[in-house]
């Protein structure tokens, strides 16, 4: 019967073995890309309304594959996640973040925080908070220039990544909550989590402007990170005009095309005339 029921499972699903070879495929590209650093860091400002000063970066992670060109972290870092990978991607994204803000940082020029996407699956890891303290004290950041990203998704199930979440904050690195509104319990878990930001979700920004559900939500949740004492940062921020109807519903941070897109970091190298 099992044998049957194979064969049956493969005839009605004859994309599936297609869809795992990619999935290998890729798995096994990201691997051989971590090994050849063809993966570098995008950093994109996160500004105050409604001057547009930059309070904050957000790094995020690029990958031009030889052959494939440009591939989307949406695309990889769901496979690296399956694959295991992200553990050590991870390792190596928070590091060049680091490096980088520590390179900001002694030539003057480092925003007040800067973010770092993390997993799920990094979350979850065993002696994730001492290893992000490790890496914050082996590149000289203090740990409140950090603040760490996680989606609600992430912490949902409870367990292991929420006590990270607790170890981190008790470190005094900042949490936020990253694509917020969009997953299962997102106001059941600001009752728990030491949270400090909360970044809005672009599907609410987006129709801001346009009287409807979205900016309905849009106004309740800055209702409720004003009244918790919560940074909301409205993400996805593309015009003037949602910025300024953002800024009039009370959104003092904002993120988007608008104001800036992800970019590398300019070299900080040639500012430094032979300090003596
Ligand atoms: P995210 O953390 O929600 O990142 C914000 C995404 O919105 C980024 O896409 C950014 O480029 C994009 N974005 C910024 N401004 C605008 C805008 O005005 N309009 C629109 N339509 N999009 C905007 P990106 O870089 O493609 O990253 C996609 C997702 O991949 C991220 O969503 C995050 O979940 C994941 N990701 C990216 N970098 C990393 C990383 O270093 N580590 C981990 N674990 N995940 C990452
Ligand atoms: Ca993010
Ligand atoms: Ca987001
Ligand atoms: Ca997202």
């Amino acid at each position: 019967a099992a044998k049957a029921d194979g064969g049956r499972h493969r005839r009605y699903a004859p994309g599936l073995d297609d869809r795992t070879d990619e999935e290998a495929r890729l798995g096994a590209e990201l691997r051989t890309a971590l090994d050849r650093g063809e993966f570098h860091l995008v950093y994109q400002p996160i500004v105050e309304l409604p001057h547009g000063d930059v309070a904050a970066v957000e790094s995020l992670i690029r990958w031009w594959h030889p052959e494939r060109g440009y591939v989307s972290p949406d695309v990889f870092i769901p496979v690296a996640e399956r694959s295991g990978l992200i553990v050590e991607l991870g390792e190596w994204i928070l590091r060049t973040a680091c490096l980088q803000y520590a390179d900001w940082w002694r030539h003057g020029v480092a925003p007040e925080r800067f973010g770092v996407n993390v997993s799920a699956r990094q979350l979850a890891e065993p002696g994730f908070a001492a290893l992000v303290a490790a890496v914050l004290a082996e590149t000289g950041v203090h740990p409140a220039r950090l603040v760490v990203e996680v989606t609600e998704t992430a912490v949902f199930g409870g367990g292991a990544a929420v006590r990270a979440v607790q170890e981190l904050s008790d470190l005094g690195i900042a949490i936020a909550l990253d694509d917020f509104g969009t997953g299962h319990s997102s106001l059941g878990l600001l009752q728990t989590l030491p949270v400090r930001v909360l970044k809005v979700d672009k599907s609410f920004v987006e129709n801001v402007t346009m009287a409807g559900r979205h900016a309905v939500i849009a106004t309740s949740l800055i209702q409720v990170a004003n009244g918790l004492g919560l940074v909301a940062v409205a993400e996805g921020v593309e015009t003037a005009e949602q910025a300024a109807e953002l800024y009039r519903l009370g959104y003092r941070r904002a993120q988007g095309h608008h104001f800036g897109r992800p970019a590398p970091a300019r070299p900080t190298s040639t500012v430094e005339v032979s300090r003596v």
